[in-house]
């Protein structure tokens, strides 16, 4: 089974559902980042709240979740297109914490104070970034808090990552359900009590729920619209020509300054970790571009 992207409405379009399966994506994020499990876990949650919320995007664009806190893992950056592709990193993969007071990986001990950042690119001419500060460093809340705040709309969120023993991806996902101005209250009401009854999403997709089910679960009793589903992958478009033009934008000092020290270069991909290598004959046809 592929991770998927499921989009739904309910209560006549007044409340919009996306719930995910991430389970094979955030794995792929683990072994191109060597991330421990607490990183995994934050990474994860990151990843999993962009694709969410790519809601919002035509056929181009494409949203940029940053998430800034003081805490040891550092800032975790993903961003997601109109196709559904996904890609992430963290900026310390290795830090290792002990579990927090409810024996869980500490996510939110790991992130620290902070602030959330969500930039959205529709493929026009502006861009929009909207922020909150953290309310917990766990992601879920602090997505939730900013939908409410920046976009107005009362909002769910669960995002969650389950990782095996041998530090592998059990079982990854989320949903997003957002309540539009105009919609009746008792039905946010009665998804909360759902809620109140469910086990964690992680829990859930672990026991093998499909996004659809997810969003049978939390919408439990209520009459549910589905609109489409969408397969998801880890994907990053760099490539060696988009490194060469970073390079040869460094301009004609420093390429100099590289050849003359180093000889070749080595460059590395944050979103994907894909290394990139310029030998010294490379690294001398950029510097004739970089000179013109
Ligand atoms: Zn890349």
């Amino acid at each position: 089974m592929w991770d998927s992207l499921v989009r739904a409405t309910a209560d006549n379009n007044n409340i919009r559902v996306s719930a995910a399966i991430t389970t094979r994506l955030v794995e792929e994020a683990r072994q191109r980042h060597q991330t421990s499990p607490v990183a995994s876990a934050a990474l994860g949650r990151v990843l999993t709240g962009v694709l969410l919320l790519s809601w919002n995007l035509k056929d181009k664009g494409s949203i940029t979740m940053r998430v800034l806190g003081d805490g040891p893992l550092g800032g975790v950056i993903a961003d997601v297109n109109a196709q559904g592709q996904v890609r992430g990193y963290i900026q310390n993969p290795q830090v290792d914490l002990p579990p927090n007071k409810h024996g869980k990986l500490d996510v939110g001990g790991g992130i620290g104070q902070g602030n959330l950042y969500i930039t959205t690119d529709l493929g026009l001419k502006d861009t929009y970034t909207g922020s909150v500060a953290l309310e917990t460093g766990e992601i879920g809340e602090d997505l939730a808090k900013y939908l409410v705040i920046s976009e107005q709309t009362p909002s769910l969120v669960s995002v969650g990552v389950l990782v095996n023993p041998d530090l592998t991806i059990a079982a990854a996902g989320g949903i997003i359900v957002q309540a539009l101005p105009n919609g009746s209250p008792e039905i946010l009401t009665k998804i909360e009590e759902n809620l109140q009854n469910l086990k964690p999403i992680s829990t859930l997709i672990k026991e093998g729920n499909s996004a659809q089910d997810i969003i049978k679960l939390y919408l439990k009793d209520i009459e549910v619209k589905f609109l489409e589903e969408k397969q998801i992958n880890f994907n990053c478009p760099c490539n060696k020509e988009r490194l060469e033009k970073i390079m040869i934008s460094l301009g004609k000092d420093e390429l100099e300054d590289i050849i003359n020290n180093e000889g070749s270069s080595e460059v590395k991909c944050h979103f994907c970790n894909e290394h990139y290598y310029f030998t010294k004959e490379e690294l001398e046809k950029l510097l004739v571009e970089a000179s013109k």
